[in-house]
C-alpha cells in the first residue's frame, strides 16, 4: 500500500464530477487500500477518490477513531488495533437513496481543506446503496457522524467541498488564505 499525496483547495480537480466505476477489479482494490492507508496517515475519517487526484466513485471511511459506538460505550474498551480492518468501509458507486427532513449541524474539517473548520447543516439521516470492495451491492442506513460523513464525501464526487455550503464571504476568506498557504508550501518543497 502506498501513502498518496492529497490535493487542497484551489486545486480545480476537486471540482470534477467524478466517473462512476464500471467493475469492481484488483487494481480497483489495490486504489482502496493506497485510500485507506492514505486518509489513516492524514488522522482523517473519511476520503474520496479525487481528493488524491483520482476522478472515481469511490470513497473509503473509517470513523473508529471517533465513533465510540451506538450504544455510547467507550472505545477504550475495545483494541482498535484488532477492530481496524472491521471498522473501515468502502463504497463504490454510491448513491444517496433517501435523506430525512430533520437536520444536524456539525462542524466539519476536510483533509483538502487543511486547517478550517465549519458547521455545515445536512440531513440528519440517510440510506446509500453501493458496491463495496468485493463488488457486492449494499444498502445502509446512516445516522449521526456517519451520514454526516457519506454526505460530505458524496459531495467529493460530485465536485463540491464543504466550503460550498458556507457563505460566499466565509469561503473566500478561506480560500484566499489556503491559496497563498499552497504558494508558501511550494516555495520551500520545490519538489
Ligand atoms: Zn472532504
Amino acid at each position: 500500500m502506498t501513502i498518496r499525496p492529497i490535493i487542497a483547495v484551489p486545486d480545480p480537480r476537486l471540482k470534477q464530477v467524478s466517473e462512476p466505476v464500471e467493475a469492481v477489479t484488483d487494481a480497483l482494490r489495490l486504489l482502496m487500500d493506497d485510500m485507506v492507508e492514505t486518509m489513516h496517515d492524514a488522522k482523517g475519517i473519511g476520503l474520496a477518490a479525487i481528493q488524491i487526484g483520482v476522478n472515481k466513485r469511490v470513497i473509503v471511511m473509517d470513523l473508529s477513531p471517533s465513533d465510540p459506538g451506538d450504544d455510547g460505550e467507550s472505545s477504550d474498551r475495545y483494541d482498535l488495533s484488532e477492530l481496524k480492518d472491521e471498522t473501515i468501509r468502502y463504497f463504490v458507486n454510491p448513491e444517496i437513496v433517501w435523506t430525512s427532513e430533520e437536520m444536524n449541524n456539525y462542524q466539519e474539517g476536510c483533509l483538502s481543506v487543511p486547517g478550517f473548520f465549519d458547521d455545515v447543516e445536512r440531513p440528519k439521516a440517510c440510506k446509500v446503496t453501493y458496491l463495496d470492495y468485493q463488488g457486492q451491492p449494499q444498502e445502509l442506513d446512516c445516522d449521526g457522524l456517519l451520514a454526516t460523513c457519506i454526505q460530505h464525501e458524496m459531495d467529493h464526487l460530485n465536485g463540491v467541498v464543504f466550503l460550498d455550503h458556507l457563505s460566499r464571504l466565509k469561503r473566500d476568506m478561506i480560500v484566499k488564505k489556503l491559496r497563498k498557504q499552497s504558494k508558501d508550501t511550494n516555495v520551500v518543497e520545490p519538489l
